[in-house]
């Protein structure tokens, strides 16, 4: 692009369209450019319906750049007023393509990653293997390499997205969605490819096969590179797949780690023994201490997703005893009493 101006020597026109698109003196080709850009998108009139102040502002900096540029074709162009019967939408259109140079559709660049949700239950999370999975991915068009265009159809640069393919999106702040008007390509044309219905694209179903680690953790990302949509001939975006975990009523999380709760007799829990509890790795077999009081957790050293396991031991108190039983009871009762006393009268000596 051919710059009139210089910092040496500058026409109060210059310097006067340097401020319509909002930058100083110093502005290079580059920010001329960006600034236009950024400015042609937020008041083109496709945006902004019915809308006489933006529809000004758009006329100023089309102006502007057009002056700045050396390209007053595109100002006049758009000063012609329209007539009923011509071919005013390619008119406007033009503009554009005085602007942006587009001689030849490109291949729009969906470079997405294709994203899909893989669940894994608990013990191929902690075990780690290879599953099968779905995609639902796009091939290029054969006939238009994706352009979506016929041979020999003219096209014009989107005045919507303006050549960018998305939009911000309505409902979520920092986010983009394809654009309405180009359906994601940047561009639109006279005339449609009809191998593809004009969307460059043909959605393909595969089957892969991917891998995860032992010890994967709910939301972690895998990453398969070049398996995705096909962006340009022969390259493809990655895809992602998300693990999720199945719900396991005999776990709970947290972190890394899982619990899990069972519950012991009490002869089992005051006498120690081995009890089966269940594991990410299958029934396991442990040693109960003795004298293990409930509400208790025994620890399963990296026995968790990436962390340990903890086992709560409840124990349980019987409900019916039989005659034998209450008086082993009523002497354990006993006994612990005249513990407990020993134990303060030890206390109280001690204190005092
Ligand atoms: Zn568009
Ligand atoms: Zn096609």
């Amino acid at each position: 692009m051919l710059l009139r101006s210089t910092k040496s020597f500058m026409s109060d026109a210059a310097e006067k369209y340097l401020s319509t698109l909002g930058l100083s003196r110093e502005a290079t080709s580059t920010d001329i450019k960006r600034a236009f850009k950024e400015l042609a998108f937020q008041f083109h009139p496709d945006r902004n319906p019915h809308n006489t102040r933006a529809e000004e502002r758009f006329k100023e900096v089309v102006a502007a750049y057009s002056y700045l540029s050396g390209n007053m074709e595109a100002y006049q162009a758009l000063k012609q007023p329209a007539k009923p019967n011509s071919e005013t939408v390619e008119q406007a259109q033009d503009i554009y393509k005085l602007l942006f140079d587009l001689d030849m559709a490109p291949v729009p660049t969906r470079h997405r990653s294709l994203q899909i949700e893989l669940e894994l239950s608990l013990e191929e999370a902690f075990r780690g293997g290879e599953k099968k999975i779905y995609l639902e991915r796009h091939d290029l068009c054969s006939q238009c390499m994706g352009r979506g265009v016929d041979a020999g159809a003219k096209t014009f640069t989107c005045t919507y997205c303006f050549g960018e393919g998305e939009v911000d999106s309505l409902s979520a702040e920092n986010s983009t969605r394809e654009c309405p008007k180009c359906n994601g390509r940047g561009f639109i044309s006279s005339k449609g490819c009809v191998a593809c219905r004009a969307k460059g694209i043909k959605t393909v179903p595969v089957e892969r096969k991917v891998s995860f680690p032992p010890g994967v953790k709910p939301n972690q990302i895998l990453n398969i590179p070049h398996e995705g949509h096909e962006f340009a001939p022969g390259q493809r975006s990655d895809v992602h797949v998300i693990l999720s975990l199945k719900k396991d009523a005999r776990f709970t999380f947290d972190g890394k780690d899982i619990i899990c709760e069972i519950s012991v007799e009490l002869a089992d829990a005051a006498l120690g023994s081995k009890v089966t509890v269940p594991s990410l790795a299958g029934p396991k077999e442990i040693n109960l201490p003795h004298g293990i009081q409930s509400g208790e957790v025994i620890r399963l050293k990296g026995q968790g997703l990436g962390g340990d396991q903890f086992v709560r031991v409840w124990v349980k108190t019987p409900q019916v005893l039989s005659e034998k039983e209450k008086k082993f009871i009523q002497g354990f009762s006993g006994n612990a009493k005249k513990q407990r006393s020993l134990w303060w009268a030890r206390i109280k000596k001690w204190i005092w």
